[in-house]
């Protein structure tokens, strides 16, 4: 592969930017300086550094964030702040967006690739991927209403799915639901004369928030998602 197009690739520039790079002397293929931006590399034996770090090429990339609230779950808008600007520097940015989506005021496990095949198999209704919610609650819950909820509310014209929904205190529950419908969370309890005050999402299929503070993103394998 081109040395310019493997830089490009690996999200470290623009072409235009990369050449720059690589004209000014700031590339290093096997410790020697490389100022040929057509350069031919391999990129499985191949060792090329920018800036003291070894650039590895992976087609596929997977981070994991613990989304706070305040930001909206898309790749760009014009008005919101987007759940992009939460990625720090290091996190290679190049075709990546978020999987599935969390409300603005919803915080937890957000998790951002570049494989559409996988985002697709996470969203898709028919995988039936387990999402765990905490969610805080206006009103004092009852049993009837746990009951409703695991065996399926109509949302507008919906039925929900069988759930589970464990009470963890009178307006407290963990809600684990197989679908994600727009609002999906919210509409549900409202369906039981309920409002939700604050919404968590602690796992997404195998993903959970672990050692993650608020805010926090990490890389992860594509064995850690399935
Ligand atoms: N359900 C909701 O209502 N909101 C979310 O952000 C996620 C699930």
């Amino acid at each position: 592969m081109r040395l310019d197009k493997f830089l490009t690739e690996c999200g470290i520039g623009s072409r235009k930017d990369v050449k720059k790079i690589i004209t000014t002397g700031q590339i290093a293929i096997n410790g020697k300086i490389e100022k040929d931006f057509s350069k031919k590399i391999d990129i499985k034996a191949d060792k090329v550094f920018y800036r003291q770090k070894e650039i590895i090429f992976k087609k596929y990339r997977y981070y994991l964030m613990y989304k706070i609230a305040g930001y909206i779950t898309a790749t760009k808008d014009n008005k919101e702040k987007t759940v992009m600007e939460l990625l720090p520097e290091w996190v290679i940015k190049k075709d990546l967006f978020p999987v599935g989506r969390l409300d603005k005021d919803t915080e937890g496990v957000l998790l951002f690739t570049n494989d559409g095949e996988i985002a697709h198999n996470l969203t898709s209704p028919k995988k039936e991927i387990t999402k765990v919610y905490r969610v805080h609650l206006r009103d004092d819950i009852d049993n009837e209403s746990i009951k409703k909820l695991e065996e399926g509310v109509d949302i507008g014209g919906y039925i929900t799915l069988p759930a589970s929904a464990e009470k963890l205190s009178d307006r407290e529950i963990l809600l684990r639901i197989k679908e994600g419908r727009f609002h999906q969370v919210k509409k549900m309890l409202k369906a039981v004369n309920n409002e939700v005050v604050y919404l968590k999402r602690e796992f997404f299929g195998k993903l959970g928030l672990v050692d993650l503070k608020p805010g926090e993103v990490k890389e992860i394998s594509k064995d850690d998602i399935v």
